[in-house]
This record gives structure tokens, C-alpha cells and sequence, in this order.
């Protein structure tokens, strides 16, 4: 278990360690990030670094470096939102592609949309934002920011975003004509803070990892040179998104969608936000047809995660998938009947072959014998450590409902079956466990 501090303005925060909820629909292995009085707000673990002011070149090396690319700078307006939205963005990237706007701002906001799919539309729409931005009140001194950036990411959706090879791109004098079905979209959203810009393509090809380092390189030998030398590719357009604006974002669903973003705070001068210090919001994964299962591939910090969600009524045939470079596997077993939980204990077994896999975490177990599923898990050929296991509770006469952490210690992980429900503070009955929503949170680890 490991801990860390980091300061905003004059409180000092720890963030620990824990495997607990940040919601009913969001379960992960996540830092609690506490305040001295009470907890603030959790954190996804291995997925997120807070920054105190780090310069970009400082950012792109670590994110290089742990391929840890969510980057939140703690003195950030609204930063307890801004961990949350890296929660969410680990636990649903969809929703991102699918509203961007609500998951940005967390909330509905105003927002304008414009469509385009050739090169020759790009000085309508620009002028179409400009005029927009006009009607945004605290927006008049960052207008030119904002119109650059909207013109780098148009630029990105046009030559770069229909090729797969990042280092790629086309004359810009050549004329583009997308296909209407894979029309962009240029959007822009805004509350009383901030300006969101975005940009969703239908390609899905943005390769981060390439990106970051091409944006490193250009600011090695100079962003003027690598235009000279026309070695930026994507690059230098997006080096000059992440250099106007305030945060940046790239949300990628392989093969199929991506959006490329960056806010403005409002308020603000262009030179102002231009040497404000950076956050970079990242997500890459991609969504995998398996039988009657959803099946989705996704980074977390340096690992490979492979994430099912699925009935799991089916023989398992993983062998179809590539799994070799998988990390963790998480189960969701919402959906999985507790009659199959035998199929289930069988069907663990298989993940012995992956080699490089560390850990299976088994997530949303439901079980009406708490018994019998404990000893299916002690069965996989894992050394089991089981986090937590919450169990709702409630007064037979109805006084009272609650969810105890049913075995649970941060430090050593350990199983308790000595647990005694305890009584109601009311009228003294003993509680009693609601059987329908048990949840069991397991971690197994390779042994
Ligand atoms: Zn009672």
C-alpha cells in the first residue's frame, strides 16, 4: 500500500490506496483521495498522476515513461471534478465519444455543432465559430486561441485522422472529400468556466503512444524546424492545441472513433492560458465481438486490460482473442446467473495459460450462497486475495438499510467469516443481509 500528499492552495491532501466505489455503477481499484476532515473524492488507481505545475516536455517524458496519461494539475479550477472525470473516463470512454460535451462538464451545457467532411469547408466553419464565440460572454480575449486550435483539429481530422500511420499526412494543398458516413464534427460547449473544443473523427486511428512521442520530438528540435523539415505529422498540430489551451484530451475507440479536445478557462488572457500549466486527459481501447459477451481492451496505467462484461452461459473459446500481452482481466459478473457460478470456477482455470497475465479481478459477483461462491474463488489456480465484499443490510421491520464492508482491511487483505451482522440501533432486531444484491469484489493474483 503506498500513499501520497499532494498540496491545493493550503491543504494538504493524501491520497491511499483502496479497492472501494466511487458510485453505485463505478467499481475499480481506486486511491481514495482524502482531505484531513473527510474523504473528497476517489481516484483511479495506476491511472492518473497529479502534477504540481510540471512544464510539458516534464509531462510527455512521464507519460512516456509509465504510460500513465492522465496528467491533473492539483492547482486546477475545479480539481476534484477533473478526478472524477478521469474516472469516468477510465470506466466509460463510450460516453465520451457519444456526449463529450456532458462527460467534460459533467452536467448539460450549451453547445454548437458543425459538421464537415471536405478541406474546402474549413474557412466556413472557423467563421462560424468566430461569430459564435463573439456571443460568449468572458470568450473575447482567447477567440484567436480558440480559432487556431479548431483549425489544427479540423486540419488533424482531414489529414491525418483517415490514415493509419501517424507519421503520414497529406499535402495540404490537396483537396479532401471524406465519405458522408464518415463525416467529422468540429463542437464546442461551455458553462460560466470554460470553453470545451473537440473534434470527432469516424477513423479511430490516433495512435498515442506515436503521438507523444512526435510531440516530443518536436519540441526537441524546435516546432518551427519540424515544420521546415515536415516531420510532424500529426505532431505539430497537436503540440499547438496542447500549447494554447489549458487541458488537452484524446479519447480513442480503435478502429472506429476518436475525439481529439482541449479547454479554455474563461477569463483568462491567450497568454495567460498558453503558460498556464497543462492536464492531459488520455483513454485508448477498443471493443471486441465475443459471443453473447462485450468484450473491451483497455489501457490502465501500464497495463493491458481486458475487460469482460457477459452472461457467461457460453463454453469459453479465449483462444479466438489475442491475449498474449494481457495484464489483468477483469470479469463483470452482473450479468451472470448464480446458477453458473460452477461454469464460471471452470472456465478460470483457463486463464492459467496467459503468461503474462498478473491478476484476474472478479467484479459484481452476485451470489444467494455466499459459501459456495467463496469456495469456487479459493478453487482458481490463482492465490486469491478478495478486497472487499459489500453486503447490504437491513432492519426486518425496515428502521434501517445499510451496506457494511462485509471482510475488508486495507493493509492486510483478510477473510473474516467470524462477521456478525450487527442489530438495529432502533428496536435491537438483528439485521438482516439482503440476499439479491450481494456483491463480491475479488482479486486474484498469480501465485
Ligand atoms: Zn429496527
Amino acid at each position: 500500500m503506498s500513499n501520497m500528499n499532494f498540496k491545493m492552495g493550503d491543504h494538504i491532501f493524501r491520497a491511499e490506496f483502496s479497492f472501494d466505489e466511487i458510485s453505485n455503477s463505478i467499481s475499480l481499484p481506486l486511491y481514495k483521495v482524502k482531505s484531513d476532515s473527510q474523504p473528497i473524492r476517489h481516484l483511479a488507481e495506476e491511472c492518473v498522476k497529479v502534477l504540481e505545475g510540471e512544464t510539458i516536455p516534464q509531462c510527455l517524458d512521464y507519460m512516456e515513461k509509465t504510460r500513465v496519461w492522465n496528467m491533473v494539475q492539483s492547482d486546477s479550477r475545479q480539481f476534484e471534478d477533473r478526478l472524477l472525470l478521469v474516472a469516468r473516463l477510465i470506466h466509460h470512454p463510450e460516453s465520451f465519444l457519444k456526449w463529450p460535451s456532458q462527460e467534460v462538464f459533467n452536467s448539460i451545457v450549451v453547445e454548437k455543432k458543425w459538421e464537415f467532411r471536405t478541406s474546402t469547408e474549413k474557412m466556413r466553419v472557423l467563421n462560424s465559430l468566430r461569430n459564435y464565440l463573439g456571443s460568449i460572454a468572458g470568450a473575447k480575449a482567447i477567440v484567436e486561441s480558440v480559432v487556431l486550435a479548431a483549425d489544427e483539429l479540423f486540419t488533424n481530422a482531414i489529414y491525418n485522422a483517415p490514415f493509419v500511420d501517424a507519421n503520414y499526412t497529406l499535402d495540404r494543398a490537396t483537396v479532401v472529400v471524406l465519405d458522408s458516413e464518415k463525416s467529422a464534427q468540429l463542437l464546442i460547449a461551455h458553462d460560466h468556466e470554460r470553453i470545451f473544443l473537440a473534434c470527432l473523427d469516424e477513423f479511430g486511428t490516433l495512435n498515442c503512444e506515436a503521438l507523444i512521442k512526435t510531440v516530443q520530438n518536436c519540441l526537441k528540435i524546435g516546432v518551427s524546424k519540424s515544420i521546415n523539415l515536415d516531420v510532424g505529422g500529426a505532431g505539430i498540430g497537436i503540440f499547438r492545441v496542447v500549447d494554447l489551451s489549458s487541458e488537452f484530451f484524446a479519447v480513442v475507440e480503435k478502429e472506429n472513433r476518436t475525439l481529439v479536445g482541449c479547454s479554455f478557462l474563461l477569463g483568462k488572457s491567450s497568454k495567460q492560458i498558453r503558460l498556464s500549466p497543462k492536464s492531459f486527459y488520455f483513454q485508448i481501447f477498443q471493443n471486441i465481438e465475443f459471443n453473447s459477451s462485450k468484450v473491451r481492451l483497455e489501457r490502465r496505467g501500464n497495463n493491458l486490460l481486458l475487460r469482460f462484461i457477459g452472461n457467461f452461459t457460453e463454453p469459453w473459446t479465449l483462444d479466438q482473442l489475442d491475449l498474449d500481452g494481457v495484464d489483468e482481466i477483469s470479469l463483470d459478473l452482473r450479468q451472470m446467473e448464480s446458477s453458473n457460478l460452477n461454469f464460471l470456477a471452470q472456465n478460470l482455470k483457463f486463464f492459467q495459460k496467459l503468461k503474462n497475465l498478473k491478476c484476474v479481478y472478479l467484479e459484481y459477483l452476485k451470489t444467494a450462497n455466499l459459501d459456495e461462491a467463496l469456495q469456487i474463488i479459493e478453487e482458481v489456480p490463482f492465490s486469491i486475495e478478495i478486497r472487499s465484499l459489500y453486503v447490504p443490510i437491513s432492519c426486518p421491520k425496515g428502521h434501517l438499510t445499510k451496506k457494511v464492508p462485509f471482510f475488508r482491511s486495507l493493509e492486510k487483505i483478510e477473510f473474516d467469516r467470524n462477521f456478525k451482522v450487527p442489530q438495529c440501533p432502533k428496536c435491537n432486531d438483528t439485521m438482516v443481509i439482503v440476499e439479491s444484491t450481494k456483491r463480491i469484489i475479488a482479486k486474484a493474483d498469480r501465485s
